[in-house]
C-alpha cells in the first residue's frame, strides 16, 4: 500500500519577476517499504521535492498525501507534531549539537516530546547500539569521525520509529570506504525495521543498491523505475 502520494506538486520561490518556479507538477507515489534513489542534476529541485515529501517547506499546489490524508491541511503546529512522529531526515552535514554527547543527540528528539528520561535514554541507546557506536556513547561530535557523526544522526533520525527516513546527500561529504559503510547500514535499517526511504544522491553505488530510482531534471520527474 502507498505510504505517501505527491500529486501534481508545484513548488516556486519569490513573486513577480523573481519568481521562479523549482517544481513543475510532480507525481510520485512511496509504498511502505520502499527504497528510492532520487538522482538528476544540480538545481533539478531534487532537495526541494524533499523537502516538500517531509512537510519542512508547504508546496505552491498540488497535495502531499500520507497515509491517504491531505498533510497540508494541517496548520503549522500539527504538522509540525505529525512531521515530529513520522518523518525522520538525514542530512549532508550532521546538524548534531556540539556542546551535547552522542547519547544525548539522539535522546533530545524523545526528551523535547516529553517521555520520561528513562524510557528516552533506553530507546537511545539501543539505537546506538544498532548503528554501532555502543562505544561512543558519551563522546561529543567532534571527538567523532565523519562517518560515527552520521551514524549519530541516522541514530537521532530513527529515535522517534518514523515511517518514513528522508536523507539528502547522506554520504556526500564522506570518503569512499565510509560512504560505503554508511549505505550499507542504511541498508540493514531498512531490512530490520520496514521503513520506506527516500535518499537524494550522486553516488552511483547508492543508487544501485536500491529498489527504485527516479530521475528528475529541470523541476519535473523524467524517469520513474
Ligand atoms: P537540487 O537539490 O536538485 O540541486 P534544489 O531543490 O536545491 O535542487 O534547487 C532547485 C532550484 O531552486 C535551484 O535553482 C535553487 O536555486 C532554487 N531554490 C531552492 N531553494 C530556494 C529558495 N529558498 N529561494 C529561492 N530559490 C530557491
Ligand atoms: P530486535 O531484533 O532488537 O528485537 P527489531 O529487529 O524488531 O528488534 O527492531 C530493531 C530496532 O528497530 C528496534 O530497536 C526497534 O524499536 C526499531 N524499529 C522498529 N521499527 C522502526 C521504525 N519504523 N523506525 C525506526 N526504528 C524502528
Amino acid at each position: 500500500s502507498s505510504l505517501l502520494e505527491v500529486k501534481n506538486l508545484f513548488k516556486s520561490y519569490g513573486t513577480g519577476e523573481a519568481r521562479v518556479e523549482v517544481l513543475k507538477g510532480i507525481d510520485l507515489t512511496v509504498a511502505a517499504g520502499d527504497t528510492i534513489a532520487l538522482v538528476g542534476p544540480s538545481g533539478a529541485g531534487k532537495s526541494t521535492l524533499l523537502h516538500v515529501m517531509g512537510t519542512i517547506d508547504r508546496p505552491t499546489s498540488g497535495d502531499v498525501l500520507f497515509d491517504g490524508e491531505k498533510i497540508f491541511n494541517l496548520a503549522d503546529q500539527p504538522l509540525a507534531a505529525f512531521r515530529n512522529r513520522s518523518i525522520g531526515f538525514v542530512f549532508q552535514f550532521h546538524h548534531l549539537l556540539p556542546e551535547f554527547s552522542a547519547l544525548e543527540n539522539v535522546m533530545m528528539p524523545l526528551l523535547i516530546g516529553g517521555e520520561k528520561r528513562s524510557r528516552c535514554e533506553g530507546r537511545a541507546l539501543k539505537l546506538l547500539k544498532d548503528v554501532g557506536l555502543s562505544h561512543r556513547v558519551t563522546h561529543r561530535p567532534g571527538e567523532l569521525s565523519g562517518g560515527e557523526q552520521q551514524r549519530v544522526a541516522i541514530a537521532r533520525a530513527l529515535v522517534r520509529e518514523p515511517k518514513l527516513l528522508l536523507a539528502d546527500e547522506p554520504t556526500g561529504n564522506l570518503d569512499m570506504k565510509t560512504s560505503e559503510e554508511v549505505h550499507a547500514l542504511l541498508y540493514e535499517i531498512q531490512r530490520n525495521t520496514g521503513i520506506s526511504l527516500v535518499i537524494v544522491t550522486h553516488n552511483e553505488q547508492l543508487a544501485a543498491g536500491m529498489a527504485r530510482t527516479v530521475r528528475m531534471v529541470d523541476g519535473k520527474v523524467v524517469e520513474a523505475a
